[in-house]
């Protein structure tokens, strides 16, 4: 079992700030892994579909699933699915089940009822900038809350997740001299080229 209060300081100090998402992200992933009995992926073994979308209030959350989980945007396990929501599929390709994790609405609306959201962030200050008092009791409800106040925890399914096995196929380009990876650059005139310096020589590539 995980346990996300593990994770707090380590969470805080990768995402940079204390602020009640990240710590939801915290919760939720530990919530889906503790579901399927799975540890933190050290590779690729666990997918987690993210639905927060882009430019909007709470995406640090992300942040809480990438620290717990280890499906991350860098190893490209951890994928937005671009919903503007909080849910969280998490896969266990090993054994092909998933479950599906979302905060509960009247957590998430708590957090953001508060005045860390309603006299700080609304109005343009930093979270880092918000006074510890004022943001340490949002982060305790929100490691505290029992799973059942919290979280909408759903239940195992099959899903069998299928991917391309990543390339290695890289090239250096012969204007830049920089590598890239083969499939986003292109061939001119016998020549390998990145995809910014072949543009320069097919504009509507
Ligand atoms: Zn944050
Ligand atoms: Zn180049």
């Amino acid at each position: 079992m995980v346990n996300p209060k593990e994770w707090l300081e380590f969470g805080q100090k990768f995402h940079g700030h204390k602020c009640p998402a990240m710590p939801m992200g915290l919760r939720v992933g530990a919530a889906a892994m503790n579901k399927l009995g799975v540890e933190r992926a050290k590779d690729g073994q666990l997918v987690a579909f993210i639905e927060i979308g882009d430019g909007h209030c709470a995406t640090c959350f992300a942040d809480g699933i990438q620290v717990i989980t280890g499906a991350t945007f860098g190893k490209g396990n951890g994928i937005k699915t671009h919903v503007g929501k909080w849910g969280v599929t998490l896969v266990d390709k090993t054994t092909n089940r998933a479950v599906r994790v979302a905060p509960k609405g009247s957590m998430m609306a708590k957090s953001k009822s508060s005045i860390f959201f309603t006299e700080y962030r609304q109005k343009g200050i930093p979270a880092s900038q918000v006074p510890d008092e004022i943001v340490d009791s949002l982060v305790e409800n929100v490691m505290n809350a029992k799973d059942e106040d919290a979280l909408i925890i759903g239940e195992i399914f099959h899903y069998e997740y299928h991917e391309d096995p990543h390339t290695f196929n890289t090239a250096i380009c012969e204007k830049c001299g920089e590598m890239h990876v083969v499939k986003y650059g292109a061939k001119v005139n016998g020549k390998q080229y990145c995809h910014s310096c072949a543009k320069e020589l097919i504009p509507n590539l």
